[in-house]
């Protein structure tokens, strides 16, 4: 990313009033230092991150995993995830994992299968099934009809045992043009309490330009039955940096999006990589706004967000001091997996369907990416794991701190070493030696017991991650991630 070419405003926010003085709410937008430091890097919903899962890693290692927490005791709860991959159309912007059809036969074929999955991975965590988080993504989860719902849904209950409602966190992924506001009461009926709606933007000339037309009076309408139906939260996703979008709109849109008053944001950056994602081929490039007008979008988000009251989480996440997220911040208690941000940390991430990413134990584990290999291995009463990873206690090290990083952002220097066998100013000595910059750069501050993130580096948290990544050095030439800010 260049230098913006507009001045280097810095904007401090406190946005929990009730905890104005605590540095936990602060976020300063400073436009030279990220201007200066964004570059690609991860989004660490994972470390190792997914690209250094191999293929030696396969269901029989999984097994293993599940059979190692059975040794332990199998104390922990779990959490699921299952990957609803149809879409009606596409966005263009898109780099999920998903498959556009009309022909919705084929929904029907994926739950049968999807079924049989949940039903081994049940047989494998018997007596050892306490969910308490359920989270449905895609793709688009409400391609599945009411009563395919229903039907997964009853499946799931009597494969594993869910935590009561007012305990649980069960969400789901909603595209509010492919739900009425009946659909909504359903949804909370069959036992989801939290609900996350796509919008992205709320300008025609931009949802046009990305192939996602969507009224707002369509999404205001899902609100409020969301609202009433009971739903303890509401999330929205935006966007910016998508073509067409411009300050005006922006701010247009969080007018907007505040006004419909959720309690969780997401503002993603967009990240252009045609190379990568097919559908964004059709993204004119001349369509597409300036990195300095993007990095302006950025701050007017920053600014606007927090002036409306949301805490910064972290990365692109912003909530209401209330909210779960912010409290379970506040409580040091925030965790990070490939959904985003989650109050349940102490939990094994089981996860169904095609290219779904699981974590149980000190494994990483993934999905076959197509329908034809996922149910050619489930006929083969295989579980339909593709390539994964086992940690070693380095990775399990640098996982447990850039968890704390990101979630906490500060690291207990002798919680660590208490954790792990490791002298931490011994162990990290080469990142320590990279970290000065950044401590120079006012990123960071180092003391005898604590790393802390300052409220300038809070916007650059992927770049001070990076430093601790032992496998980042060997893939700087793969053009594999998006800018960090
Ligand atoms: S953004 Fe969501 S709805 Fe649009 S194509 Fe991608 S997965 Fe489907």
């Amino acid at each position: 990313m260049h230098a913006p070419a507009f001045p280097a405003p810095v904007v401090s926010l406190h946005a929990d009033p009730a905890c104005a003085d605590h540095d936990c709410t602060r976020v300063e937008f400073d436009a030279d230092l990220i201007g200066r430091l964004g570059k690609s890097g991860p989004r660490y919903t994972s470390y190792p991150t997914a690209d250094r899962f191999g293929e030696d890693f396969g269901y029989r290692d999984y097994l293993l995993a599940v059979a190692g927490l059975r040794t332990r005791g199998g104390a922990r709860p779990l959490s699921l995830y299952l990957h609803i991959p149809f879409c009606d159309t596409v966005c263009y912007y898109c780099a999920c994992n998903k498959i556009v059809t009309r022909k919705r036969e084929k929904a029907a074929t994926y739950l049968s299968y999807l079924k049989r999955e949940i039903s081994m991975q049940a047989g494998l965590f018997a007596g050892m099934n306490e969910v308490e988080q359920l989270h449905l993504g895609g793709g688009t989860p409400t391609y599945l009809s009411d009563a395919q719902m229903d039907e997964l849904m009853a499946h799931l209950r009597r494969s594993f045992r869910f935590a009561p409602d007012e305990t649980g966190e069960y969400s789901i992924e909603v595209d509010p043009r492919t739900v009425s506001a009946e659909r909504v009461h359903t949804l909370r009926r069959q036992g989801f309490n939290r609900i996350s709606l796509g919008v992205q933007d709320f300008d025609p000339e931009v949802q046009r330009a990305v192939n996602r037309v969507q009224p707002e009076a369509e999404t205001r309408a899902v609100i409020a039955a969301a609202r009433a139906a009971g739903f303890r939260s509401v999330s929205i996703d935006l966007i910016y940096g998508l073509p067409m979008q411009t300050l005006d709109t922006m701010r247009a849109t969080l007018d907007k999006v505040v006004a419909a008053d959720p309690d969780r944001i997401a503002v993603y950056h967009y990240a252009h990589m045609p190379r990568l994602f097919k559908p964004q081929r059709r993204i004119l490039e001349a369509d597409m706004p300036a990195s300095d007008t993007k990095l302006r979008m950025l701050q007017l988000c920053i600014e606007r967000l927090g002036a409306a009251g949301y805490v910064y989480i972290g990365m692109d996440h912003f909530a209401k001091p209330r909210d779960e997220l912010a409290v379970a911040q506040r409580q040091g208690r925030l965790h990070r997996n490939f959904q985003g941000y989650s109050t349940h940390a102490d939990t094994d991430l089981v996860a169904c369907g095609v290219s779904a990413i699981g974590a149980v134990g000190a494994t990483y584990s993934q999905n076959v990416k197509t329908l034809e290999e996922y149910y050619e291995l489930l006929d083969r009463n295989e579980l339909p794991v593709a390539r994964g990873l086992s940690l070693d206690m380095d990775d399990a090290l640098r996982r447990a701190l850039i968890q704390k990083l990101m979630c906490q952002f500060e690291v207990s220097i002798p919680a660590l070493e208490l954790a792990f066998p490791i002298v931490f100013r011994d162990y990290f000595a080469p990142e320590l030696a990279q970290l000065r910059q950044m401590q120079a750069d006012g990123l960071v501050r180092l003391g005898p017991e604590w790393l802390t993130v300052t409220g300038k580096g809070r916007l650059l948290i992927r770049n001070i991650c990076m430093v601790f990544d032992r496998y980042l050095a060997a893939r700087q030439d793969r053009p594999r991630h998006s800018h960090t800010v």
